[in-house]
């Protein structure tokens, strides 16, 4: 964790939630769930206190999805003891995570009065097709609306996609991130889908409606769509599920489930970049790249995947990598000897 932002999470189970979005388990596991208390929340910032390092801005943050569709009482008691502990100087900032059509402007009252600083939405999606078959229950017009309304109202907002669901194509999962861009959130979160064990998904995975969304296929378009960010100077905070011991431990069955996809994903833009780079290049020749400082390991991919891949794709002698510190992200053909 950095110094620069410490996240103090409290988990929010949506218990009763009356949407059936295919990707989720929350209906079937919430019998074991309990509800979060104004408890939990004074609970995580002592506990917090302990580990966290100082001098960084410590945030609370209310993760599960859909706090501001939760009863009013239930999220005034949440956001009170957050509030307390934000007025006596315990945390410095509160976000949360909803969805779009738990957004109205008295909603956003309410949160504003309990200081409220970011809000994360649920976007998943910005193609109705795909948000109706994965049972998300709004359209891509609700989250326009709410990212409007979060942003006039002075919040900083946070959008959340996800490729692979039943319905999507790459070309759709683009598009998602381009209408996404044209709304200037202040960071996005990327989930590739994972096939968790207790949904829907799974359901019709195992039924064979639903063709799993590997981790190539995430590597491959998250590829296309983490430069389409980067261009927009729009910071990517996450990309895939974050990595527990009850996901690797079997709740992941299948899907983009990969506690390092954020790696490859970058090890594949480089393989990219490279590739247009060796365009052109006669093959036999011995051909050395150059790369940012510490980016040797993601240039040559996992397992020297990408350097095994460029060799042979172009039938190259040897293929060598080296870093320069004043390169950053990019990369350049340093030197190439033909064959002899
Ligand atoms: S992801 Fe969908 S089904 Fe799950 S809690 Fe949120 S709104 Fe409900």
């Amino acid at each position: 964790m950095s110094a620069r932002a410490s996240i103090i999470p409290v988990f929010v189970p949506h218990l009763g939630c009356e949407h059936a979005c295919v990707f989720c388990n929350q209906r079937r596991i919430s019998g074991a769930q309990k509800p979060a208390t104004a408890e939990d929340v004074k609970n995580s910032i002592e506990q917090a206190a302990a580990f966290l390092p100082q001098g960084g801005k410590r945030q609370l943050a209310f993760y599960g999805g859909s706090f501001t569709a939760i009863p009013a009482e239930e999220q005034e008691a949440l956001l009170t003891a957050a509030k307390e502990a934000l007025d006596r100087g315990e945390i410095d900032a509160i976000r949360l995570s909803t969805r779009p059509d738990a957004i109205d402007e008295a909603v956003l009252a309410r949160l504003r009065r309990f200081g409220v600083e970011t809000v994360e939405l649920g976007a998943q999606s910005m193609d109705d097709a795909v948000l109706r078959l994965s049972g998300r229950g709004h359209t891509a017009a609700d989250v326009e609306r709410a990212s409007k309304q979060i942003q006039a109202a002075g919040f900083r907002l946070i959008l959340q996609m996800m490729t692979g669901l039943p319905g999507s194509t790459d070309e759709k999962d683009v598009e998602t991130a381009r209408k996404i861009i044209a709304l200037r959130p202040d960071g996005v979160r990327i989930y590739p889908t994972v096939i968790v064990r207790d949904t829907a998904l799974c359901d019709m995975w195992r039924a064979g409606k639903y063709r799993e969304h590997t981790v190539e296929d995430a590597v491959r378009v998250c590829a296309e769509i983490l430069p389409l960010f980067e261009a927009a100077e729009i910071p990517v905070i996450r990309l895939g599920l974050n990595p527990t011991d009850e996901l690797t431990g079997g709740a992941a069955v299948a899907g983009a489930y990969h506690p390092a996809l954020g790696e490859l994903v970058k090890s594949r833009i480089l393989l990219n970049k490279a590739r247009a780079l060796l365009r052109g290049v006669e093959p036999g020749s011995r051909v050395t790249l150059t790369v940012g400082k510490g980016k040797t390991s993601q240039m040559a991919g996992q397992h020297r995947e990408n350097v095994r891949r460029l060799t042979e794709e172009f039938g190259l002698a040897e293929l060598k990598i080296r870093e320069n510190p004043e390169l950053n992200g990019e990369i350049l053909l340093f030197s190439v000897e033909k064959r002899a």
